[in-house]
Parts: C-alpha cells; structure tokens; sequence
C-alpha cells in the first residue's frame, strides 16, 4: 500500500476537507481558528456503519498475518507524516509540542499499531486428557463503533481501532467533537493501509454518539470517556446486545510511604499528575502524604512544579499548556475555589489570569484539605493536585478505597516489599509502584467499578474484540 505525505499541518487540513466549511475548530490556547469540522448526520452515520458491514464480509477473511502487516503499514503513512499530526493536534487540542505531549503522542499511535500488529493470538487448547479436546479461538465480532475523548484523542483512537482492526473487525469512528480534525487526519492515514470501507469516521456531537450507540448493526463499542456517558452507553447499548469496553473516569489515588526521600519523588509525583496539564484519565488526582514528612513532600512538589513551563503549545519551551476547553476549565476554577472556601492552603498556583485568550489554569498543588472537599473526592481533569495529610497506612488506604471509582492507583516507597503489601489492597485496575500512569501497549489497561470495564492492550486487549468461539469433540 503507498500512502501520501504531507509536507505542513495546512496541507493535511486540505487533504481531509477541513479548511472552509463546517463547525469551526479553534485553537484552544489562542482562539484562532484552525479549520472546520464536518457535521454529520444520522443518516450520514447510517451509510458509514453499510460501509463497514459491507467491508466486514471480506475482511473478516484476512489472515492475522495479512492485518498485522496493515497495522505496521498504518504505523508508516503515520511516522511519514508525524510533524504535520502533531502541529495539528497541538493547535487543536492544545498540548504542546514538545515533553509528553502532542510529538510524543503522534509517536505512540504509531508504536501501538506496531506492537498490536507483533501480539500472538494462538488458539487455545482448554482440555486435552485422551477423552475431551476442546480448543478456544476468537473470531471478529462485526463493525466497531469507537466513541473517543479529548484529552488523547489521537493515541485513543488507536488504542481502540487498532485491536479491532487486528482481530478482523470493521470500525466506525466518532471522535469527540472538540477534537474531530486531530482524529479525521489520523483515520485518513490509517485508512489507506486497510481495504476501502474497512476504517470510517463520522464527526458529530453526543446525539451522533448516541446514535451510534444504540445503532442495531453495530456489534461492539469501544468507549472512552466520562463516567455518566459511560451509563448512557451501557443502557443505550442493551436492546441491541452489543459488547462493550468501558474506559471511563477515574480519580486516582496516589499514597506516599514515610520511608521515601521527597526530593527523589518530586518528579514522578509531578508527572504522575501533571501530563497533559492533568488532563489524563488515569493520572494522580488525590495524594496522600503521612505526617511525618508532609511537609516536606508538599515543598519539594512544590520546588519542581514551580519551573515547568506552562503556555501555547507551539513554543517549544512549554510542556503544559491550557485546558481543552472552558467547560474543563470552569470545573477545574469552581473545584480550586470550593478548597480555598473551605480554608484549604494553596502553595503555588490558584490565581488564573483574568481576561487571557487562553483556557490557560496555572499548575496548582492544594495542601492542608479535608479528605471529603469537592476538590479530593470528584475529578478535577486539570493541573490541580490535592494533598492530603494521613496517620496511618491503614487510614490512607481507606481514603484511596472510598470512592466509586477505580482507575489507576499508585504507591511510593523505597522498600519494595512494603509497597506492593499496600498496592494488593488498593480497588482499581492498576496499582503503579514509583511512577504513576505509565501505560504499555504490552500490559492490560482497564478500570475497576465505576471507571468501566474491559481491558485494552496487549492479548487480553485483543480478546476484547473477538467472540470466543469453543470447538469441543
Ligand atoms: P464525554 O463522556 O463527555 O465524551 C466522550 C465521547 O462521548 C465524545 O465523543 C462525546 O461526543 C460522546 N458522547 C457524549 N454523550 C454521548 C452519549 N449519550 N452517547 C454516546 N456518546 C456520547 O467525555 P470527555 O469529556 O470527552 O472525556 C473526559 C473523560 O474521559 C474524563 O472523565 C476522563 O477520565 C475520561 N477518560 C477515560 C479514559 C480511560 O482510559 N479510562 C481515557 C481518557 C479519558
């Protein structure tokens, strides 16, 4: 398969239709615009998903070999054009170029197709004993519908289509519609390395994404959003039957031992919380920190936060940059405001500019605060980090466990052993010892409660987007 390159992010624009009509897309840093989005209908929706039901008769034919080598193929057409994707995604999404953002995201599409496209699906034997044979393999389920959010909006989209195209599966895309030029540029490149109707996209608000949820020809949804849509997916999706990945909100707990050194942490404490301006599913939301070296923990996060640089994505000394949008920043505002009314301490941050162009909330770290504030217990989803101060294990385990939801986790210690005692007690679908949200296409990534069900990545991602079918005999 041969695949195009272009040479500026304008010539990608061009490239999908999305430079003069349509909703208009704006920077969210500046409030340039920087294209238009299409605005799909219903019925629009109802061609796409014909297309992929008509190209699923075919490709479901296609070998693992055949679909691993269209995965490797989609990993080129997008390291071809890597520059113009993330000159895109940072104007539209407004995560800077450079740290762990707009550059290092377009790079980890393109290694996730990879590694998807490496996995080795055997089929299972599950009883052999001379008397019974019976084996285990997973067939495609149909057309997956893949309904995304913001924040990753790239690397999501590929955590979704990716497994569904490797086990055979055809897919219809709705990207979030803050997001819909990041996505429609990444699934314009994918697609010319699959067969014509195989990979469609659609763009449109949430009643195109409730559309596709309860469409009756679509098999599968691969979701990842928050928490209450998550609900309204699984009630939509159930006269129809559909399987589900659930990939939904969390508050991630984060307990520091007494026996850390704080300075040795702040880093990965700060980045834990901080990527993507905080903007990150499975990011440290709520720390707690023992007595003993409260202090200390708080000032040396402190130190660090204090010097990253925050502003528009496109200078390249800037490693945080605004809030996607206003509604996140309103709720980052208003749960910032309701720790200060309650007496909480602000040690750095807390003061937005009043009257910029940007969505741009300075790096907050909130100390001092009541285990129950507004600010500990819902999802802040932006550069705000409560921390709380804790007694005992026993006590910060309990707080960790308190709510509904159970995404990511993470325990900080110098003794191993200590740390993974208190991460088996920890409710939620990974526990992280020294680090905090760090994902591998090689590892099962999924939440616990509330935050959803399913796991992506690796072979059990896989299996998620296949039926299991048992030959017994
Ligand atoms: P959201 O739920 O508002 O929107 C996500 C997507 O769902 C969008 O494409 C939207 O158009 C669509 N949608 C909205 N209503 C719908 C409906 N009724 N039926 C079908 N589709 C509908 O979420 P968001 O604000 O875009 O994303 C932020 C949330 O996503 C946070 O809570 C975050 O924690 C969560 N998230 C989870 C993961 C994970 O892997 N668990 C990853 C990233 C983000």
């Amino acid at each position: 398969m041969s695949f195009p390159t272009y040479s500026s992010y304008e010539e990608l624009l061009s490239a999908i239709d999305a430079g003069d009509s349509g909703r208009e897309i704006l920077n969210p840093a500046t409030g340039e615009r920087i294209g238009f989005a299409d605005t799909d209908s219903v019925e629009d929706l109802n061609a796409a998903v014909t297309r992929a039901r008509e190209a699923f008769a075919s490709f479901a034919t296609t070998t693992h070999e055949q679909r691993s080598a269209m995965l490797n193929a989609a990993a080129d057409a997008i390291e071809a054009n890597a520059e113009p994707l993330a000159q895109l995604l940072s104007r539209e999404q407004g995560k800077p170029l450079n740290g762990p953002n707009a550059r290092f995201e377009v790079g980890a599409c393109s290694s996730w197709l990879r590694a998807t496209a490496s996995f080795e699906l055997e089929p299972e034997v599950i009883v052999d004993d001379g008397e019974t044979y019976s084996t285990m393999t997973y067939r495609p389920l149909g057309v997956v519908g893949a309904i995304g959010p913001w924040n990753w909006p790239m690397m999501i989209t590929v955590w979704q289509v990716a497994p569904a195209l490797r086990m055979g599966n055809t897919v219809v895309v709705k990207p979030s519609e803050y997001t819909p030029l990041s996505v429609k540029a990444l699934v314009h490149l994918i697609a010319t390395a699959v067969p014509e109707g195989v990979l469609n996209y659609v763009s449109g608000d949430r009643e195109l994404g409730a559309a596709l949820s309860k469409h009756p020809d679509v098999d599968k949804l691969m979701f990842t959003g928050s928490t209450s849509t998550g609900q309204k997916i699984i009630e939509a999706s159930a006269p129809t039957y559909k399987r589900l990945t659930l990939e939904l909100g969390g508050n991630d707990a984060g307990i520091v031992l007494d026996d850390v050194d704080p300075a040795a942490i702040a880093e990965g404490l700060f980045w834990g919380a901080f990527i993507n301006t905080g903007q990150t599913c499975a990011a440290l939301k709520r720390l707690y920190v023992p007595e003993s070296i409260y202090d200390e923990v708080v000032n040396a996060l402190a130190e660090f936060a204090k010097n990253v640089p925050m502003g528009e994505g496109l200078d390249e000394n800037n490693v945080l940059g605004p809030l996607q949008n206003k509604a996140q920043y309103d709720i980052v505002a208003d749960l910032v405001q309701k720790a200060k009314d309650s007496g909480a301490r602000v040690v750095i941050g807390g003061d937005p500019e009043e009257g910029q162009k940007g969505y741009f909330y300075p790096t907050t770290l909130v100390a001092d605060i009541d285990p129950d504030n507004a600010l500990v217990v819902e999802e802040q989803f932006g550069p705000a980090l409560p921390i709380v101060r804790y007694s005992t294990v026993d006590e910060a385990i309990d707080l960790a466990n308190s709510l509904d939801v159970g995404l990511g986790s993470s325990v900080w210690s110098a003794d191993r052993e200590r740390a993974l005692s208190v991460a088996e007690r920890l409710r939620a679908g990974t526990t992280w010892i020294n680090n905090h949200g760090a994902v591998d296409p090689r590892i099962p990534f999924g939440g616990s409660g509330h935050s959803g069900y399913g796991v992506e990545f690796g072979i059990e991602g896989l299996k998620g987007l296949g039926q299991p079918h048992v030959i017994t005999g």
